[in-house]
């Protein structure tokens, strides 16, 4: 088919990656459209967190007054529960003085900074789902669109993957089926609202189940009397109970006693979303004429409550790159390679935190050992707060990788 249109840059997604690369873009001078297949407001499983740091970023995108008019509700950290039922509380706010994570329901947080690239002057095109991506010719892509009023194809010199999980794009661009995606747990979330929680306000709650769970919760209050209730369980666990979802929902509260705890006379509001399974990621965030970003690029587990601030900053790496590449004039693998290193560079230490963390999450018997430790060892605790935050200086991040700092943590 002939292409009905031709564009320097197309978005593919408009959620939080997407939309923060269409308005970086916009903002550098370039008219990008931006194309999804939902139409907002669209709601997406999540617990709902986003991390200290996304603020600063939200206000780079222009969208900050958007978000604070809500208003948000804000979280001055986490209380992690080991399967002994000890904890320990990631206080954001006690260690910095000034940071708190923000709680909004994704709802509304992805309508607002979608509803922000319009503003700015953004095309956006809703009801619109990428049904392929050609491969690369004369310098760039063409994909093949579908919506209401048909099928059309649109040719660009750049095509942005920002659709999330399973994305169209990365597969399209031959980049799909990451190795470690063999090797990692197989595991699906599950979500829901809750109403009358009245135990937590300023902290949420992540708990760590016990052996045989295999998962873990966590709980978010989003203000206005609205609680976020997430699940991420092993798809064989899963499976084993053989239950229907609400069924094995209500198992799960009952198996963790510090959800069950928080949950007393609260009710759910809504239905169960649920996403599976989690581990998916690309092999590679880039191709010919192709960059991916946000949930389409990698991956990981959500314990540590970073996918929106790991989109919206990979945005900004990505437009760096897409700019540089398209004043070239060349959109190859090879003008778009530095993306890679960026993204490195950015986010090494917080994906080799987080696998840390997953190791500790699999293992009951070590996170039993090492929730108390963190109480009476404040220096050690603090390097932890600040990465879990997406805080702290380049060296305080690399010192919690550091096998003094394990050493410490696990000495007796
Ligand atoms: C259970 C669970 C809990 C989580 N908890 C947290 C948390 O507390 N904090 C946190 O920061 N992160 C959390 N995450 C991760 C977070 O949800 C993601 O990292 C984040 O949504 C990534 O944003 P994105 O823009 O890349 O993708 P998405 O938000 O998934 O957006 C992708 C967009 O692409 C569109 N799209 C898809 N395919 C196509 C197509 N073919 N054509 C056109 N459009 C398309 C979709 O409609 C969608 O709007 C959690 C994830 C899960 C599963």
């Amino acid at each position: 088919m002939i292409a009905a249109e031709s564009r320097d840059v197309v978005v593919v997604g408009g959620g939080p990656a997407g939309a923060a690369t269409a308005i970086l873009l916009k903002q550098a001078g370039y008219d990008p459209l931006l194309l999804d297949r939902a139409t907002f407001p669209r709601d997406k499983p999540c617990g709902e967190y986003s991390s200290p740091r996304t603020i600063s970023i939200l206000r780079r995108l222009g969208v900050a007054e958007a978000i604070e008019a809500l208003p948000p509700h804000r979280l001055f950290g986490m209380r992690v529960y080991a399967p002994n039922g000890t904890h320990y509380t990631v206080d954001y706010h006690a260690v910095t003085g000034e940071h708190y994570a923000l709680s909004i329901p994704r709802l509304t947080l992805d309508t607002v900074i979608l509803d922000g690239a319009k503003r700015q002057g953004v095309e956006v095109r809703e009801g619109a789902r990428v049904k392929t991506v050609g491969p690369y010719v004369d310098g760039g892509r063409t994909l093949t669109v579908q919506t209401k009023a048909g099928e059309r194809c649109i040719r660009a010199r750049l095509v942005i993957g920002a659709d999330g999980h399973h994305s169209v794009v990365a597969k399209g661009a031959g980049l799909t089926a990451a190795r470690w995606q063999h090797c990692w747990p197989h595991r699906v979330g599950i979500m829901a609202h809750y109403a009358g929680v009245t135990t937590l306000e300023q902290y949420g709650a992540m708990v760590v189940g016990p052996r045989g769970f295999d998962g873990y919760s966590g709980i978010a209050p989003l203000g206005g009397g609205l609680t976020n209730v997430a699940f991420v369980v092993g798809m064989r666990a899963m499976k084993r109970r053989g239950m229907p979802m609400e069924q094995f929902f209500a198992h799960c509260i009952e198996a963790l006693p510090p959800v069950r705890e928080a949950l007393v006379g609260a009710r759910r509001v809504g239905k169960i979303h649920g996403v599976g399974p989690l581990a998916q990621g690309a092999r590679r965030a880039v191709a010919d004429g192709v960059l991916l970003v946000g949930d389409a690029a990698v991956y990981l587990d959500p314990f540590t409550g970073e996918g929106v601030y790991k989109a919206l900053r990979g945005a900004e790496l990505a437009v760096e790159a897409a700019d540089r590449a398209l004043r070239a004039g060349h959109t190859d693998v090879k003008m778009l390679r530095p993306y890679l290193a960026a993204r490195r560079y950015t986010f090494a230490e917080k994906t080799l935190a987080n696998y840390l963390v997953q190791m500790f999450v699999h293992l009951p018997a070590l996170m039993n050992y090492v929730t108390p430790r963190l109480g009476s060892r404040p220096a050690l605790a603090r390097q932890l707060v600040l990465v879990l935050g997406d805080l702290g200086t380049k060296r305080e991040q690399r010192g919690l990788l550091s096998p003094v700092y394990l050493w410490n943590l696990l000495r007796p």
